[in-house]
C-alpha cells in the first residue's frame, strides 16, 4: 500500500515569499505606509451638477447642515491628528465649493486625497491627490451628469497637474466609451485609474453591473492597461477583486465600522466618516455610506478592504506578488509623491480562498 499524499497545499515562510529582489523591494517599499490611517469627511452638501447614482443624494447625510467655519474644521484637524489619523479623504458632494477648509485640513494633515467632479479647479496651495471622476463620453456626461463637455472641462483643469488622477467609473453602459476616454486623457498627458458603479442602497437605476458586464469590464480594464501602462494606474488583481462576481464585502470581508463590528483594532477602532456638520456615526462609518454593500466594488472601498487583507494573501508567491500589485497601485493613485512600479504579475490570480472569512 502506498503512503497517503498530503492534501494541504505546500506552506511558504514569509522570507520564502521575499526570495526574489523584486519582490523584497516592493514589499520594503509599501510597508513604509503602512502608517497611513484614514477617516473620510464629507466636506459640504451642495454640488454643482447632479448625477444619477449618485451615492450621496441617497440617505439622510445630504441634509446635515454645513459647518464652513474654517477655524472650526481646522480644530477638528488637530484632534484628529491627536488621535492617531494621517490621512484624510474630503468628499461630499464637491469639495472644490468650500477652498477654504480644503486648505484649512491640508495644514493640518498634510496626506490626503480629495474626490471631486473637476468642474471647478482647486487651488494648487491644496497640495492633496485629486481624484477627478470621469463617467464616460461627453455624450455620457451630459445625460448621466447633465453637463455639457465635461471631459473637456476637467482635462482643461487638470491637464500637467501631479495631483490629479482621472478616476473612470464603469457603469453598465459605458464599458465600450472607456477605450477613447482613457486614449483622450492619455493624449493629455493625464493619469487614470478604475473605478466600478457600486449601487447606492435602494438604487433601481440602469447603471448596476450584471455578471455579463462585470467580465466585460475586466477584459476592458486588462486591454487598456497592457495598451497605456504609463497613463493607467492599476493592475491585473485590481482587475480581478473589482469585477468579480462577489462584491468586496463577500469576497475579503469589509473592514469598516459600517460592517465589522470590532472596536479593537484598525478601521474598525481609528475609522470615522463625518458628515459636513461634524457628527459621525459609527453604525454607517464606510468611505462610500449608503452603498449597497452586496454590490460594493467601489475603487475607495477596494483601497482598504483588500489592503488590509496582507495575511490573507502571504500565502503563496501567485497571491503576495498580485497583493503587492494592488498596494503599489493604491499608494500611486491616494498618495502624493508615491509613484508607481512595474506591476509583479502579469496577468490575473485568483483571490486567495477563505480571504472574505
Ligand atoms: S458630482 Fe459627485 S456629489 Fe455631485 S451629484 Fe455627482 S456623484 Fe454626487
Ligand atoms: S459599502 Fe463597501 S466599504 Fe462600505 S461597508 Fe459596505 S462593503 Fe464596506
Amino acid at each position: 500500500m502506498s503512503a497517503a499524499q498530503p492534501s494541504s497545499p505546500p506552506k511558504y515562510r514569509f522570507a520564502d515569499l521575499l526570495a526574489e529582489p523584486a519582490v523584497r523591494k516592493r514589499w520594503e517599499q509599501v510597508r513604509n505606509y503602512f502608517f497611513l490611517r484614514e477617516s473620510t469627511y464629507d466636506m459640504t452638501n451642495r454640488c454643482n451638477i447632479r448625477c444619477d447614482g449618485c451615492y450621496y443624494y441617497a440617505g439622510d447625510k445630504q441634509f446635515a447642515t454645513d459647518n464652513s467655519d474654517p477655524t472650526v474644521w481646522r480644530e477638528l484637524m488637530q484632534q484628529e491628528k491627536a488621535r492617531g489619523i494621517t490621512f484624510v479623504v474630503l468628499a461630499g458632494a464637491e469639495p472644490a465649493l468650500v477652498p477654504e477648509l480644503l486648505q484649512a485640513c491640508y495644514d493640518e494633515i498634510p496626506l490626503g486625497c480629495i474626490a471631486t467632479n473637476g468642474v471647478k479647479r482647486i487651488e494648487a496651495s491644496v497640495g492633496y491627490k485629486i481624484h477627478v471622476s470621469v463617467w464616460g463620453n461627453d455624450a455620457t456626461s451630459l445625460r448621466v451628469r447633465k453637463q455639457k463637455h465635461m471631459l473637456e472641462k476637467q482635462i482643461d483643469n487638470y491637464r500637467g497637474d501631479s495631483r490629479a488622477v482621472f478616476v473612470y467609473t464603469f457603469t453598465r453602459d459605458n464599458i465600450d466609451e472607456a477605450a477613447p476616454v482613457i486614449e483622450q486623457l492619455s493624449a493629455n498627458g493625464c493619469k487614470v485609474t478604475f473605478n466600478m458603479f457600486s449601487a447606492p442602497e435602494a438604487y433601481d437605476g440602469l447603471l448596476r453591473h450584471t455578471e455579463e458586464t462585470l467580465a466585460r469590464t475586466r477584459e476592458t480594464m486588462l486591454e487598456l492597461l497592457e495598451r497605456y501602462p504609463r497613463q493607467v494606474l492599476f493592475s491585473p488583481y485590481s482587475a480581478v477583486a473589482h469585477t468579480h462576481k462577489l462584491g468586496l464585502h463577500a469576497l475579503y470581508s469589509c473592514p469598516y465600522p459600517r460592517m465589522n463590528p470590532s472596536t479593537d483594532i484598525g478601521l474598525g477602532r481609528s475609522f470615522r466618516q463625518y458628515r459636513s456638520d461634524l457628527t459621525w456615526d459609527r453604525a454607517a462609518s464606510c468611505c462610500v455610506p449608503d452603498t449597497d454593500c452586496v454590490d460594493c466594488r467601489h475603487y475607495a472601498a477596494g483601497s482598504a478592504v483588500v489592503t488590509s487583507k496582507l495575511y490573507r494573501h502571504a500565502t503563496a508567491p501567485d497571491t503576495f506578488k498580485a497583493w503587492l500589485d494592488y498596494v503599489d497601485t493604491y499608494l500611486a493613485v491616494w498618495v502624493t509623491g508615491y509613484e508607481k512600479g512595474e506591476n509583479l504579475c502579469r496577468g490575473p490570480v485568483d483571490p486567495p480562498q477563505g480571504c472574505g472569512a
